[in-house]
């Protein structure tokens, strides 16, 4: 129309194309639907700051603040044969895998890594929920025994975070044979007479808990976690009956005597040093002197500073429906 809409406006847009603001700034808390600001919520480990709400977190961020300093090293997991049955649903598997490895930065659906917690020396996994839902298959069960071996190896306890909506069905029954394939691997560690520590999160259903996630020494589980292996849903409509409040959640499952523990995940380092160094025999630590972890943020603002990470993952935690600040928010 004018030189005001032709010309100046997009030289303008493209001025400030690279937006000053960043989106993503603000998650919404599922349960309680307060705005929590992306820097505070991850400073709180991805647990709601107004109502205690645990959300998911990944497995690379989990360790970063699990670990001393943040420092782990990854354990290598063989690759499996890529799509074995040539399963196609709406989409082909390979096509599901690259997306998922996309979406998250990850290579499968589950991380292994070695180093300390309060200078107690451990081999942690850990199971990725956002990951083609935590899909217990090959490579998973690979994992496990990748993380069993070389914790014998080291004479290390495994500690086991899982999280998963169960087998992966593309893979059928080669997925289904992951839970004897753990189940060895867990027996391996039980004979080398190392302590596994199981951290069950939400959720946690279907053939892994039919497995590696409800075989451990100690079972910790975090703060309403749904633990189960058939869901509510099904059980209310195969029985006719309306199940009890909290069925099937962790603090449920504590009082009918299923798990050890239920830990916020804010008291969970402190709790797996104290057990891990009991376990192994070791003096106790002296809470205040150990190394903190470190922290992780995925935000905007911080992707620049942030150097534990100079491979730039793409920003999975950012939130998915972020709303702008809403009108008298702080921050
Ligand atoms: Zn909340």
């Amino acid at each position: 129309m004018n030189w005001i809409n032709n010309y100046v406006r997009p030289k303008i847009n493209s001025l400030f194309s690279r937006r000053e603001i960043p989106e993503n700034l603000w998650t919404k808390c599922d349960a309680c639907g307060t705005m929590l600001f992306h820097r505070e919520l991850s400073d709180n480990l991805n647990v709601c700051t107004a109502c205690g709400h645990h959300m998911g977190i990944t497995p690379r961020d989990r360790f970063l603040t699990l670990f001393d300093g943040g420092i782990f090293t990854e354990v290598a997991v063989p690759v499996p044969v890529a799509d074995p049955l040539g399963f196609r649903d709406q989409k082909k598997y390979p096509d599901r895998m690259k997306a998922a490895q996309k979406g998250t930065g990850e290579k499968e659906a589950m991380l292994v890594a070695e180093g300390e917690i309060g200078r107690t020396p451990v081999i942690c996994a850990a199971q990725d929920f956002s990951f083609m839902g935590g899909s217990m298959g090959m490579y998973v069960g690979n994992a496990i025994i990748a993380a069993a071996q070389r914790a014998v190896e080291l004479r290390r306890p495994l500690i086991l975070f899982s999280a998963a909506g169960g087998a992966r069905m593309q893979e059928g029954i080669l997925s289904l044979m992951q839970m004897p394939r753990s189940t060895v691997a867990i027996q391996m560690l039980k004979e080398a007479g190392l302590p596994y520590i199981v951290v069950l999160t939400h959720p946690t259903t279907g053939g892994v808990t039919a497995s590696y996630a409800m075989l451990g020494d100690i079972q910790i589980a975090e703060p309403n976690a749904l633990i189960c292996f058939a869901g509510p849903r099904v059980i209310e409509q195969t029985i006719r009956e309306k199940l009890p409040e909290g069925f099937q959640r962790a603090e449920y499952l504590l009082e009918h005597g299923m798990l050890d523990r239920v830990t916020p995940r804010g008291k969970l380092r402190e709790e797996l040093v104290t057990i891990t160094r009991m376990l192994m025999g070791l003096p106790p630590a002296v809470i205040a002197d150990l190394p903190p972890p470190a922290s992780f943020s995925h935000g905007p603002t911080d992707a620049a500073q942030d150097d534990t990470e100079n491979t730039d993952p793409p920003r999975r935690n950012a939130p998915p429906d972020t709303e702008p600040p809403e009108a008298g928010a702080k921050g």
